[in-house]
């Protein structure tokens, strides 16, 4: 991209996304928190109304005057595709622009490999398109969250732990079949994303999503950006070691925070401690009905959990940490002894600063954070390893 449509989208994509946080907004209104000429903002937003992104909306308070004309978003003229793309499942969601979910469509994965799973998802989202009614041409991308190491940029899937996938140029792979973009992304980001876009996070610059469940995931939201470290395999939170003589994780090393939080090694741990369950579901069970070796396995897991997250904040000082997954279904029993560690490990005061949310999780929530993927890339303002990229 060359510097000055660089700049351009850059502007473009600040003006978007004052119109969808403050809108119906003034022209004025929109020069004054952008900060841009309001020639510039009469352009801008003109090419806005062309592409059928913003409608005028001739309302508002008028003082006295005639009243003013606001800019609003057109939520319904284009859409977007979330994937959460699972082991054995996809669920697919066509949203809108203010990520409101449309439609929903599950997708069962009877084969593993990338070129068949592709033709299952592409077809999956013509049949989500059919049903809802939309045109092709209203599809503004697709957004796929997964499980692993993702190199987003590129839209590869570096390594998945689920599916055994290397280097898969999977995002390529649907493109060649829908004939729209297609962004890939870990699924954990793709949550911190929607919670960047329209959650708790729209208003927060510094802020950590974690999420519990099959393993342990982290987004970092840092000055307003994510966080992905330099060949994006940065929040491995899950394989920090937290003891170094403790079981063997999947990842070859031992004692990995997974190890003693991820809902697979909590079942093995209370059967290690003699407790037969099957279920994360029955392991809360027992608990709720008073079993101590389920008690015991849950709080031991809160305390490790609360000891790594203070470890979290005392080098990132985020304002706010959103703890999701299916993994919350463990309640109290996990987060009170989570709490506790936590006003223990955290340096200073900063722990009576933090805001805590726990927040339940489900798949359509997942897929809403796929959807994301493609609207962060309209509403914020291109990333900056774009600008490696520029012409010196
Ligand atoms: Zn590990």
């Amino acid at each position: 991209m060359a510097r000055r449509e660089f700049l351009k989208a850059l502007n473009r994509s600040a003006i978007l996304n004052i119109i969808k946080t403050y809108g119906p907004i003034a022209r004025t209104d929109i020069a004054r928190l952008s900060g841009l000429s309001p020639a510039a903002v009469t352009g801008l937003t003109a090419e806005l109304i062309e592409d059928g992104l913003v409608f005028e909306k001739q309302e508002g308070d008028s003082r006295g005057g005639r009243k003013p004309i606001l800019l609003a978003l057109d939520a319904s003229h284009a859409y977007v595709v979330g994937i959460k793309l699972a082991e054995e499942s996809a669920t697919l969601a066509l949203t809108d622009l203010n990520s409101e979910v449309l439609a929903q469509h599950s997708v069962l994965l009877t084969r593993r490999e990338p070129v068949p799973v592709s033709d299952l998802l592409a077809e999956g989202v013509r049949e989500l398109l059919r049903s809802a009614q939309v045109d092709h041409d209203c599809l503004l991308g697709i957004g796929v969250g997964l499980a692993g190491l993702i190199d987003s940029n590129a839209g590869i899937c570096r390594v998945s732990p689920h599916n055994g996938w290397r280097d898969v140029p999977f995002a390529h792979l649907l493109e060649e079949r829908l004939d729209c973009p297609v962004y890939l992304d870990n699924n954990v980001n793709t949550l911190t994303r929607v919670e960047q876009l329209y959650g708790v996070g729209q208003h927060v610059k510094d802020f950590l999503v974690v999420t519990i469940g099959r393993g342990v995931g982290l987004g970092i939201v840092a000055n307003g950006q994510v966080y992905r470290g330099a060949h994006g395999a940065g929040g491995e939170f899950g394989h920090i070691v937290v003891d170094p003589d403790g079981l063997v994780c999947n990842c070859g090393n031992r004692g990995c925070l997974e190890t003693f939080v991820a809902e697979p090694w909590l079942l093995r741990r209370a059967h290690l401690a003699g407790l037969e369950v099957s279920t994360p579901e029955e392991l809360v069970a027992k608990a709720k009905a008073g079993n101590p070796t389920a008690i015991e396995t849950l709080s031991r897991a809160g305390a490790v959990f609360g000891q790594a997250l203070s470890t979290l904040v005392n080098l990132l000082e985020p304002a706010l940490i959103i703890i999701s997954g299916e993994g919350v279904r463990a309640g109290e029993f996990m987060f009170a002894p989570m709490r506790d560690a936590m006003a223990h490990h955290i340096f200073d005061r900063q722990a009576e600063r933090i805001e805590l949310r726990i927040e339940p999780l489900s798949d359509d929530t997942w897929a809403r954070g796929a959807a994301s993927l493609v609207l962060a890339r309209i509403f914020h303002a291109p990333q900056l390893e774009r600008q490696a990229a520029l012409p010196q």
